[in-house]
């Protein structure tokens, strides 16, 4: 495994000295777009462009699906034994995992996360969701509901057809894989489309799936505009189920592109999750995750823990640690293995986080630690910011309600459990909630009254494949993981069998 900064920046120089104009890969080929029109993938740490991508239109668009349509129909991958098809799932494991140093370092090229965050966490993850999925699928039974001795009813799981996946620009390699490998390991045929302010680590992954031999069209990589080709795939009648993860204000507008074409829906949309912590908890654990929940990843992370609440006994003492701790993190070259937080995305995207310090401080907030672009000269051409945390947060501002999506943490007191409660699901998001305290029987009595699809108690945000994830209100709907994604990316049909001569009312007979 490569470790030093040195090494990593050499072979992300190499790599995309080395990268042709990125394609997309439809029905087994790489294609570039139908007019050869390309898009930049621009990087965080300089703001130039490091690669060019050729950008699909609506032509690009119908022919991906049209791909992955001929595919399903043609049945080599969707009627393939479960088995079979964990072998070529496992396959891809394998050479995710054999170059891992090399899609970590494209990812952080594209993105800005640090390195050693994708190294060490997100690109082993993402081999693990193949090697995950591929078992499942072979566990994956119906069910028997005898009726005397008169019918024999079942139920069987069969692939639903063409899935479109959409993802985001954040952890992409993860999210992707998060949603290829169930919806392959179930039969469909998938169409991937990258956000594409992070094109680089699909097309690694489209590289793989090719060498483990899929047959053609059984997966699909398109590249271009969201409200393009996106919308247009979406709308695509051949096209029979959506997994989305994205904005809200994106998901509600997919929706409305499926709606004529009655698409099924998978939603993983944006959060504002709570950390509540009481004066009972072990506050050190809590300070470390409340820290690692908001400023790993960039802070660009859908389960962030961006609102802490804090039991007002325990507040100035906890902020003073918290400030002290958060003005230490490094901020830096996402090349460096000792960076805890790089880059944003985007200057657009830093541009809308610092619009929202400004918000905070037009709307009362202080700024505790951070707000400020960092001194170093090495830094300037980046968008990076120091982490902030702001206090004196009230929970209606602008600043506790909207999704900011960068290094920015707001603290807001509480009196008692009462209040806790009643601030934590006074968001219009549900995604994620993680509760500190010692206390048993308060942990059990509060952790189902937060509204969100996952609470985490005395922990921080460490996911088993096997759990349902997913939000409440504007954070989502549907549940993916473990056999939850088999009940999106499956029909389930039921066979009703007669086992004798049941009565059957007669109709049409001549009258008596
Ligand atoms: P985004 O909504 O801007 O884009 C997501 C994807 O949708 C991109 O591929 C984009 O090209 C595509 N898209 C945009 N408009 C479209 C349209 N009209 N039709 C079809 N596709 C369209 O999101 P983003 O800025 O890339 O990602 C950040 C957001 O994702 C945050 O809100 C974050 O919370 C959310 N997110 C949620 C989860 C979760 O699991 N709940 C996980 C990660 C990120």
């Amino acid at each position: 495994m490569t470790s030093t900064m040195t090494d990593y920046t050499r072979l992300r120089d190499d790599l995309l000295a080395k990268l042709p104009a990125v394609k997309s890969f439809i029905g087994g080929e790489w294609i570039e777009s139908p007019n050869g029109e390309t898009f930049d993938s621009i990087s965080p740490v300089t703001n130039q462009p490091i690669a060019k991508v050729y950008k699909q239109n609506a032509e690009g668009a119908r022919k991906a699906v049209q791909a992955a349509r001929a595919s399903f129909d043609g049945g080599k991958w969707s009627r393939m034994p479960a088995q079979e098809r964990g072998r070529y799932l496992r396959k891809i494991a394998e050479l995710i995992r054999a170059r891992a140093d090399e899609i970590s370092v494209l990812e952080s090229a594209d993105t800005g996360i640090p390195i050693h965050q994708i190294r060490g966490g997100q690109v082993l993850r993402a081999a693990d969701n193949f090697d995950f999925f591929a078992e499942m699928a072979t566990h994956l039974t119906g069910e028997t509901y005898p009726v005397g001795e008169t019918f024999f009813n079942y139920s069987v799981h069969r692939p639903v057809g063409v899935a479109l996946l959409i993802t985001p620009w954040n952890t992409p390699f993860m999210l992707e894989t998060w949603k290829v490998a169930p919806c392959l390991s179930a039969g469909n045929s998938a169409i991937l489309k990258p956000a594409s302010w992070s094109p680089l680590s699909a097309y690694v992954l489209a590289q793989i799936i090719e060498e483990a031999g899929l047959p053609p069209g059984a997966f699909n990589l398109v590249y271009g505009p969201g409200e393009g080709v996106g919308a247009s795939m979406a709308a695509d009648p051949d096209v029979n189920l959506i997994s989305f993860t994205g904005e809200t204000t994106t998901g509600k507008r997919l929706m409305h592109s499926g709606a004529d074409t009655l698409k099924r829906y998978s939603m993983e949309l944006g959060g504002k999750s709570p950390v509540i912590v009481f004066e009972d908890a072990d506050l050190d654990r809590a300070l470390d995750a409340a820290i690692f929940g908001v400023f790993s990843l960039n802070g660009e992370r859908c389960t962030a823990g961006s609102r802490l609440l804090l039991q007002r006994s325990i507040h100035v003492d906890f902020i003073g640690k918290l400030v002290e701790r958060v003005a230490n993190i490094r901020v830096g070259d996402p090349m460096d293995p000792s960076t805890d937080v790089g880059p944003l995305i985007h200057h657009q995207h830093l541009d809308k986080v610092l619009g929202y310090l400004d918000v905070g401080r037009q709307e009362g907030a202080t700024i505790a630690v951070g707000g400020t672009r960092p001194d170093d000269p090495a830094l300037a051409r980046g968008n990076y910011l120091n982490p902030t945390v702001m206090t004196g947060v009230r929970n209606d501002m602008r600043v506790a309600q909207e999704e900011i999506f960068g290094p920015v943490q707001v603290v807001i007191p509480f009196e008692d459990e009462a209040e806790a409660l009643r601030i934590a699901n006074d968001v219009r998001y549900g995604l994620a909630a993680y509760l500190w305290t010692s206390d048993g029987q308060r942990a059990t009595r509060f952790a189902p009254e937060i509204e969100s699809g996952m609470v985490w108690v005395n922990s921080q945000n460490v996911r088993d494949l096997r759990t349902p994830f997913g939000g409440m209100k504007e954070s989502g709907i549907g549940r993916e993981g473990g056999t939850h994604s088999y009940e999106f990316y499956t029909e389930t049909k039921t066979i009703h069998v007669a086992l004798g001569s049941h009565p059957i009312p007669k109709m049409g007979l001549p009258a008596k």
